[in-house]
């Protein structure tokens, strides 16, 4: 069959694909929250890796390791059950790229590393694939745990020292000390409960001795089991201390495997690159972490980290949406002009790049207050607004890549378009790692416990209140709610006090033409739909910031 030469001409009116472009240099608000408080050699150090990801090569290993997902080998030739998983190239290189980011240990390990830096190189990497985040961000949180407890001078752990620090990514099935680098899981959801850890029914009885640091043998399963392929897992079991931590390795210090069996790999909406499995333990062996009776307080370590870093994948993909959307906006003309020359789309896209604004900046104070030499009062502050924080911005999020899908059009939903891929991939931080709901519930059992975070809040806002009647007029109301509140208010209020917080960072640092129309939309007007409020003559501001007009595609 012969094809005209016409049918191979550039179609017109079809913007090329964005990827091919600084994801560092093109985002203003990203840059400006990070240069506040990193240096300018690390501002280098991030554009470089803006640079050295924002490229066609590593896009295309995105959308290929979700084509591919892993796949689970249950038995070798012979019958043995092996239980191995077989990943596509393309997740190999991805997770090499993002242990060599240091996404899973840097400001442990590195003095001239922080949790800044890292939170920004977390949300340029959710830009290109989302799916290596899950073990990045579940061995960034162990990690802590560990080294105070199992993973020290002369411990059963001591040889995992080294690799649990380094900077490879080693898929290896191997004992831990015998690896160049290392990946933790969590174990905690059950088929009868997984927010309600209480429920679990997976036991652990002392295989000698009883204690931290001794040997338990467990019995049960794990109904999600994330990167099964780790070396170990913090897995929750019941003692008779009560529910309790677990490391439980992969393959045993002796070489052997341990008796964790993959019953099957879930078939997941999105996160298809990473393997989520449901597990059985057979008279595992698992080391307590901590005393018997401790492992919620510990898993919620964990979770700190974690929760965040749900927020911070979410603002990536957010962030890889709206730079998707802003370029499509600027090329396609209809009815004789661009896209973003319509008054209404032009609303709707200055509305989603104040979304931006607002939570990028607040990530980046909240990533401050992370730091592993915070003080108290930060460490508190962090408490309160990390769960919150993970609810808003993940559950906001899905919405907002929704509307990104819609700037584009028909082609936004297409999948040679990366917009269905970061669609089906945005429900999961709002679920794992606690739900939108248990995350504003943690919010009000946070004020139960520590009642003087009210004034805390008070000391911190005060600044920026006397600057912003009406963050002021926002802050009264919310403290009178706060003081004693429903559960059932727990999504408004938690909701309120984001928007609260966000819109003192903005107002501290400015512009304030931004922090003036986040008060105005966010904090004075009814809440709606992308595009349904007035953004106090800050539009234009807005669109050149979020997406400066120039050609990204060379
Ligand atoms: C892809 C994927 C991978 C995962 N990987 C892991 C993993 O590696 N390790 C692991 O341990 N877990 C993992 N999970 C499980 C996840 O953490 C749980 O699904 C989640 O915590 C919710 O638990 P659940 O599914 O049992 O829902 P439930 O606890 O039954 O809750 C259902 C809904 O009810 C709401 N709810 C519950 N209690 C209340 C209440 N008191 N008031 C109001 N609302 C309430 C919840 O917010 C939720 O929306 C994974 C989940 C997914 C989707």
């Amino acid at each position: 069959m012969f094809y005209g030469a016409s049918l191979m001409q550039t179609p017109s009116n079809q913007p090329p694909a964005l990827e091919h472009y600084n994801l560092w240099d093109n985002d203003t608000p990203l840059r400006e929250a990070a240069l506040r408080v990193v240096g300018a050699d690390m501002g280098q150090r991030l554009a470089g890796v803006g640079q050295s990801i924002g490229q066609p090569t590593f896009f295309a290993l995105g959308r290929s390791a979700n084509r591919n997902p892993p796949e689970l080998r249950r038995y070798g030739p012979d019958g043995e059950r092996i239980d191995e998983l077989e990943f596509h190239p393309s997740w190999h290189a991805l997770m090499m790229q993002a242990a060599d980011m240091r996404l899973h240990n840097g400001p442990w390990v590195d003095d001239e590393d922080s949790a800044v830096s890292r939170a920004v190189r977390f949300m340029l990497v959710a830009q290109v694939e989302a799916g290596v985040l899950c073990p990045m961000t579940m061995t960034y949180g162990a990690y802590p745990v560990l080294t105070q407890s199992l993973v020290t001078e002369g411990g059963v752990f001591d040889g995992w020292r080294t690799p649990l620090a380094s900077g490879n990514y080693d898929p290896r099935d191997l004992p831990g000390s015998a690896k160049g680098g290392l990946l933790i899981g969590m174990g905690m959801t059950e088929r009868q409960g997984g927010s309600d850890v209480r429920s679990n029914t997976t036991t652990a009885t002392p295989d000698q001795l009883a204690g931290p640091g001794h040997m338990y043998r467990l019995n049960g399963h794990k109904w999600f089991y994330s990167v099964p392929q780790s070396d170990a897992h913090l897995v929750l079991a019941q003692t008779p201390g009560g529910l309790s931590c677990f490391l439980v390795p992969r393959r045993l210090p002796d070489g052997n495997r341990n008796d964790i069996y993959i019953e099957r790999l879930k078939d997941k909406l999105g996160n298809r690159s990473n393997a989520s499995a449901e597990v059985e333990f057979d008279d595992a062996c698992g080391w307590l972490i901590g005393e018997e009776g401790r492992g919620g307080a510990t898993i919620l370590q964990v979770g700190g980290h974690t929760r965040f870093d749900c927020a911070l994948g979410s603002l990536g993909m957010m962030r890889r949406a709206i730079s998707i959307a802003m370029h499509h906006a600027q090329a396609r003309y209809t009815f004789g002009k661009p896209l973003v020359e319509h008054d209404l789309m032009k609303r709707v896209l200055a509305d989603l790049a104040l979304e931006m604004e607002g939570l990028v900046a607040l990530a980046l104070d909240l990533a401050q207050a992370r730091e592993p030499q915070a003080s108290d009062a930060e460490q508190r502050w962090a408490r309160l607004l990390t769960p919150a924080f993970k609810y808003v911005v993940c559950q906001r999020g899905i919405g907002f890549v929704a509307e990104c899908m819609q700037v584009v059009g028909g082609n936004g939903y297409i999948e040679e378009n990366d917009l269905p891929r970061l669609y089906r991939e945005m429900p999961v931080n709002a679920i794992w790692e606690g739900s939108s709901n248990i995350m504003a519930l943690d919010v009000r059992r946070a004020l139960e416990r520590d009642p003087e975070l009210i004034s805390l809040l008070q000391e911190r806002l005060a600044p920026t209140c006397a600057a912003n009647p009406v963050l002021a007029r926002a802050w009264q109301a919310l403290a009178a709610q706060l003081q004693n509140p429903a559960e059932a208010d727990m999504r408004v209020l938690t909701e309120r006090l984001i928007d609260i917080a966000a819109a003192a960072t903005l107002t501290a640092h400015g512009p304030q033409l931004v922090a003036t129309a986040w008060s105005a939309a966010r904090l004075e007007q009814a809440g709606g739909l992308y595009g349904s409020r007035s953004l106090a003559g800050a539009q234009a501001l807005l669109l050149q910031r979020v997406w400066p007009e120039d050609d990204h595609d060379h």
